[in-house]
């Protein structure tokens, strides 16, 4: 069995155990990895296993039950802290992290530790980063500082060199085929197996493949683009746009919607670069095997670099809280341009 229903990295968990019983578990963490691999849910579970009333904190075993746990749970515990961004704003705000570092500097009410977890560590601003400084240089007693981001790179050079970076790696198809039917997350029907390998890691993504909406939306985007001739951005935007929104009233969740359909097209554009060199495409998806084929005959591999770093662009411009519908619809303009100059090209070749 997998440390509590979490898959894939029981590495960790031996590591930390061996860490705690030898008094020596870093201050501050950044832990690092693929979007939805666990990482929030790996954070949160072991500081229940610290602060669990039941167990020892070495043995990371929480019980769920005692109040400890329960209250970690709720994030009602005082020594439990959690920050994440606001769904409003662009960055962390620099007064939470004012405010964490002063309860982190604290002793522990209630035990040993007092345990910060910072989600969305990527969107921490200059001076937000910088307020951590003074408590990653001076933790208070017991103190633990767990942030978390996609890489290094996306933070501070300060911040990184005081922290311990940990990283989680993308699950394997083993592990999604088994979270998608332990959890009961797809029917019966569906080959969850299939789902996994084309995952590429992320429960989310697999998720996504596994709803028809969405199937339906990235069918008639690659339709547009590749199959109508003349593909129309509005139409492409829109279609994008509506599946976002469908998904959810949360923007957060919109978003993330709209990214993964974005990354999926940007998986879509390596794989006609395969193609065109006559290698197999890499996404092993049989579906869009006859649309990179057609794209690879008319587009040159440079047009098709630039069409991929343009949905790189707007999966950042979408991160980072632009207004979606306007990221979406210059990209979609872009991306259509270069296909519809791209055609006409290589018609008067
Ligand atoms: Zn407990």
């Amino acid at each position: 069995m997998p440390w509590l229903n979490i898959r894939g990295h029981d590495a960790l968990v031996d590591n930390f155990r061996k860490l705690l019983e030898a008094n020596r578990l870093p201050h501050a963490m950044l832990f690092v990895g693929p979007p939805s691999v666990g990482k929030t849910t790996f954070a949160r579970a072991f500081a229940q296993g610290l602060l669990c009333e039941k167990h020892l904190p070495q043995e990371l075993a929480p019980c769920g039950t005692c109040p400890g746990c329960k209250q970690v749970i709720a994030e009602t515990h005082p020594d439990f802290l959690a920050v994440r961004r606001p769904e409003d704003k662009q960055a962390l705000p620099v007064d939470s992290i004012r405010e964490l570092c002063g309860k982190l500097s604290l002793k522990p009410m209630s035990g040993k530790f007092r345990i910060a977890v910072v989600e969305d560590a990527d969107n921490l601003t200059d001076e937000s980063a910088n307020a951590f400084l003074k408590t990653l240089e001076e933790p208070g007693p017991g103190s633990v500082l767990i942030l978390i981001g996609s890489t290094p790179d996306t933070q501070l050079e300060t911040v990184v060199s005081r922290c311990q970076v940990v990283r989680f790696q993308p699950l394997s198809a083993e592990d999604i085929e088994a979270i998608l039917i332990d959890r009961g997350l797809i029917s019966q029907s569906t080959n969850a197996r299939q789902l996994a390998d084309q995952a590429e890691g992320s429960v989310a993504r697999a998720l996504a493949l596994a709803d028809n909406e969405y199937q339906d939306a990235r069918s008639t985007v690659i339709h547009e683009l590749v199959d109508s001739g003349a593909p129309l951005a509005p139409k492409v935007a829109k279609v994008i746009e509506d599946l976002a929104k469908n998904s959810s009233k949360e923007p957060a969740t919109q978003r993330r919607r709209a990214i993964l359909i974005l990354e999926d097209l940007s998986r879509f554009f390596r794989d006609v670069l395969w193609s065109g060199a006559g290698l197999a495409p890499p996404s092993g998806d049989s579906a869009w095997a006859e649309s990179a084929h057609k794209i690879a005959a008319y587009c040159s591999p440079e047009d098709v670099f630039a069409i991929a770093d343009r949905c790189l662009l707007a999966i950042t411009q979408i991160q980072y809280n632009a207004n979606m519908p306007l990221a979406l619809s210059a990209w979609a303009s872009d991306v259509c341009r270069i296909l519809n100059e791209s055609r006409a090209s290589a018609r008067t070749r």
